[in-house]
């Protein structure tokens, strides 16, 4: 009909006696809070009757668990490395190879594969389970931000990351940063007329280590064993234009670590007072001082309990597929596990197939049967948590 006014056409569809009925339906279902499950019921009911959609999910007293991995991947790297195709995910004595098989595809597969367990098991649950299949954690966790941002929560999250089936409960945070570094050109036979950015960066660098011994200070029982829990690394540089120029210019990106127990902010703060003290000792430096920038992936560092319920019905899981209880350590890379813990307020821990080394790798892998051997706890373990 040309010219009928929206308002019209839906006040033409409403149906007050309907709504005087439903009040009355609604009234003779008692739900004195605390008590609201037989009228949520009912409103589910209608809602569904008139075709919309209903999502349901508990506000409180029941149990919620979060399956979480992230579908990206690290670039190949290079291409020559690999063996085989990065894509093949070909199994050759006993590991599934390609870009992705350990780090995380494998693990996201395991949360895929023990929910559709608990669906098609027909156990009564008593909450929810979640599996968030998420995007860019490579580069600072947009998909599990995302999630947070949609209001997803649960009492405890499993991220499925590559740790070898242990139980990881604290990790450090990493901090991506771009350094600016400035020289003077000049022709490489008279080089002492300019000021080379890389001697400078040189300078800059020596101070970094230092930074990187003292943020190793740190002590945690999580993390003893490893060398450097708290790493700092310089993975690119550029500088220069002509092998008979002193290069006048020097950008080099890294990441530093993030000890547990300490804010990002402060790290912060301490890699900048290293450079403004390494340019204290240099005449150039002095008054070229470094430009610093911090971009891309910022993880903080996190710690959860490890004895609460969901983690738990892990260990007891775990212990019971292979008659020890999981290794508990501390792991020294970022991961989306500080999203969902201070993002959305849920417990988080690592726990999943693989070995970090082979993670951003040449013919990275994964053995096929750590995948099953996951799968068979991480099924285990949801049960043990959220059967009724
Ligand atoms: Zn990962």
């Amino acid at each position: 009909m040309i010219g009928e006014r929206p308002e019209t056409r839906a006040l033409e569809a409403l149906d007050t006696d309907a709504c005087i009925k439903l009040a009355q339906d609604l009234v003779r279902v008692p739900s004195v809070t605390g008590n609201e499950r037989a009228a949520q019921d009912l409103v589910a009911l209608v809602l569904e009757e008139a075709g919309l959609e209903v999502d349901r999910f508990e506000a409180k007293g029941e149990r919620s668990l979060i399956l979480n991995g992230h579908v990206d991947v690290v670039p190949l790297g290079d291409r020559q490395a690999w063996h085989a195709s990065p894509w093949s995910a070909h199994i050759q004595a006993g590991r599934m190879y390609g870009r992705g098989a350990c780090d995380m595809k494998s693990g996201l597969a395991v949360g895929i594969s023990a929910a559709a367990a608990l669906k098609k098991s027909g156990l009564p649950l008593r909450g929810r389970l979640i599996v968030q299949s998420v995007v860019g954690e490579e580069d600072g966790g947009i998909g599990t931000f995302a999630m947070a941002e949609r209001g997803y929560r649960a009492d405890a999250a499993y991220v499925l990351e590559p740790t070898r089936l242990r139980l990881i409960p604290a990790q450090a945070g990493a901090l991506t940063f771009r350094l600016r570094i400035s020289g003077r050109s000049a022709h490489a036979s008279v080089r002492y007329e300019g000021v080379s950015a890389i001697e400078k960066f040189e300078l800059v660098e020596g101070r970094l280590r230092q930074l990187e011994r003292s943020l190793n200070q740190q002590d945690h029982p999580l993390f003893r064993d490893y060398p450097i829990a708290y790493a700092l690394n310089i993975g690119r540089i550029r500088s220069g234009s002509w092998s008979s120029t002193v290069p006048d210019e020097l950008e080099c990106e890294g990441r530093v670590g993030v000890p547990v127990g300490m804010a990002s902010a402060e790290v912060r703060r301490q890699f900048a007072a290293a450079l403004t003290d390494a340019a204290q000792r240099d005449g150039w430096l002095r008054e070229h001082p470094p430009q610093l920038e911090w971009y891309g992936g910022q993880f903080d560092a996190v710690e959860v309990d490890p004895d609460l319920p969901a983690f738990a019905a892990l260990r007891a899981a775990h212990t019971q597929e292979f008659d020890v209880p999981p290794e508990l350590v501390g792991a020294p890379y970022g991961s989306d596990m500080r999203l969902l813990v201070h993002e959305a307020e849920t417990p988080a821990i690592l726990y999943g197939p693989g070995d970090i080394r082979q993670a951003h790798a040449a013919d990275e892998w994964i053995a096929v049967n750590e995948i099953v051997q996951a799968a068979r706890v991480v099924t285990a373990a949801a049960a043990r948590y959220l059967a009724a």
